[in-house]
């Protein structure tokens, strides 16, 4: 399959973690596009440092559930502290898309429920694929020039 996963660091060497963590993912499958880097203000929670942000694109043969299980098993050797839903943390691996998966588990749902909203994940997708699609919701590139009016 072909997963969407979009990488959030701030805290730490930020782009060091985001790089580590794409060189991780590609032991499981391989990344196929790495979008740059952008800055992006934290959402909810504490006042805490801005984000550096990337999205990768990775075809595996794991299903969503394990490539879920593989990205916290990452997060969790590259430090990830956090002690406050939506606080600082050295690396976030959320799955966006998996194919046009649709699916809603107690621990997984695809495709990310909050991805539509931001422009951290949004923008940087549509760099590396310009007929992005989000199940479900349309266009990436309609869904960004939305979210910019
Ligand atoms: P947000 O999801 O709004 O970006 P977050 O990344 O801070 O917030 P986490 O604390 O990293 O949230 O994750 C909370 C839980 O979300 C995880 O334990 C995981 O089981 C669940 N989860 C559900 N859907 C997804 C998904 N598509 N990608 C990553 N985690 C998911
Ligand atoms: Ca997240
Ligand atoms: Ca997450």
């Amino acid at each position: 399959m072909r997963a969407v996963i979009a990488l959030g660091s701030n805290l730490g060497d930020r782009q060091w973690s985001l790089m580590s963590a794409a060189e991780a993912l590609n032991e499981v499958g391989e990344v196929v596009a790495f979008s740059s880097f952008l800055e992006s203000r934290a959402v909810g929670g504490l006042p805490q440092p801005d984000y550096l942000n990337a999205v990768l694109i990775l075809d595996t043969q794991l299903a969503p559930e394990e490539l879920l299980r593989v990205c916290q098993a990452i997060e969790k050797i590259f430090g990830r502290t956090r002690e406050v839903h939506w606080g600082p943390r050295t690396l976030d691996l959320d799955l966006i898309t998996c194919d046009e998966q649709i699916i809603q588990s107690e621990v997984l749902t695809l495709p990310h429920p909050r991805a539509s909203e931001r422009h951290f994940v949004l923008a940087p997708w549509l760099e590396i694929d310009n007929q992005a699609y989000l199940p479900g919701k349309g266009e990436v590139a309609e869904l960004l020039a939305n979210l910019a009016r």
